[in-house]
């Protein structure tokens, strides 16, 4: 019951992902048209908040378009714990698909996500559908590009055969994106999941965002920082430190890695847009900022050629 009650917990995380996401698009922070018909609520968040979301999306984006560009439109791309992520709907409004596109999540949230997307003709329309067809179930969607599949990311026979029937091609150049979900994953069960992904797909980009440097100046992980909305934080250990980060990689198996903090990442973007962005709101003490971007990190760690020594540099 205390596992079940935990999953739970961890579900609803989406649901503030989300609407934090929602009121920092409603002040203007980023573009996305499709985020406000997942979810209705917004939250109201300090502006420093607003601004780490904002590091946070930009942050990723990057490495997708990177790794859209080195794979030459013959990508794909699995989205582990995609909560209600609209990329898959930007980045075809961009023009910028990829070859597959696989969203995993708890059946729970795939059913919400499902029902979002039947309800809005405008998110239908943009599925890719060849042959015509879009199979639906309550928890599962099947187009000819985007696949939507409910699974618990701990069961790694099940996850295959998830993928499978996603027309997972485990040949092709492949990007792996967990955004804020490694850290609801117990640590042996990340390991097998990162161990069980680089021997099967051997020409791939894990792009992961994580919560970085957990402990207090005695070495002690910050108790505060265990729970999050009540659930248990079962990956915080991997969460020390940039090389912790990384280790987990390496032990598993991926060829290379590297990590930083979203400090770098926020100043590694174009001076344009964080000017246009600091004057959304005002936030008398960059400090604030700082503080909180120094406790979340982006990871990468790839298999293969194709992406290797990928970094936060523009272009
Ligand atoms: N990636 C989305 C984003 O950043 O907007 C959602 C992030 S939300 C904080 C974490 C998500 O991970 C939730 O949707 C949760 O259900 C999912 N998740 C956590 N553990 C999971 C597991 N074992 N299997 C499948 N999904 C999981």
């Amino acid at each position: 019951i205390k596992d079940m009650a935990d999953d739970e917990a961890i579900q609803a995380t989406n649901d503030d992902a989300s609407e934090c996401k929602r009121y920092a698009v409603q002040l203007g922070y980023w573009c996305d048209p499709f985020i406000s018909l997942f979810v209705k609520q917004t939250a109201r968040k300090a502006p420093e908040i607003n601004r780490g979301y904002y590091a946070r999306v930009k942050g990723i984006e990057l490495f997708v378009d990177k790794f859209l560009k080195l794979s030459g439109g013959k990508g794909q791309i699995i989205n582990l714990g995609c909560g209600f992520d609209t990329l898959y709907w930007r980045l075809r409004e961009a023009g910028n698909s990829s070859a597959n596109f696989v969203e995993l999540d708890f059946p729970s949230i795939t059913a919400k996500k499902c029902y979002h997307i039947k309800k809005h003709k405008q998110l239908i329309d943009m599925l890719n559908t060849e042959d015509g067809e879009i199979r639906f179930s309550t928890t599962e969607l099947h187009a000819a590009n985007y696949h939507l599949v409910g699974t618990d990311l701990r069961h790694i026979a099940e996850l295959n055969n998830k993928l499978t029937q996603a027309e997972v091609n485990f040949n092709l150049p492949t990007m792996f994106l967990a955004e804020c979900v490694l850290v609801y994953v117990d640590a042996s069960a990340t390991s097998s999941l990162l161990k069980w992904l680089a021997g099967k797909f051997s020409n791939s980009l894990f792009v992961s965002y994580e919560q970085v440097n957990m402990k207090d100046k005695f070495g002690q992980v910050m108790l505060s920082n265990l729970r999050s909305r009540g659930c248990l934080l079962a990956g915080v250990e991997d969460c020390e430190s940039l090389e912790t980060q990384q280790r987990r990689f390496t032990i598993n198996n991926w060829e290379g890695t590297s990590a930083w903090t979203m400090v770098e990442v926020y100043d590694s973007l174009p001076v344009m847009d964080r000017n246009r962005i600091e004057h959304i709101e005002l936030l008398d003490e960059r400090e604030l900022l700082i503080q909180l971007l120094q406790h979340y990190c982006i990871a990468i760690a790839w298999n293969g050629q194709t992406f290797k020594n990928l970094s936060i540099a523009q272009g």
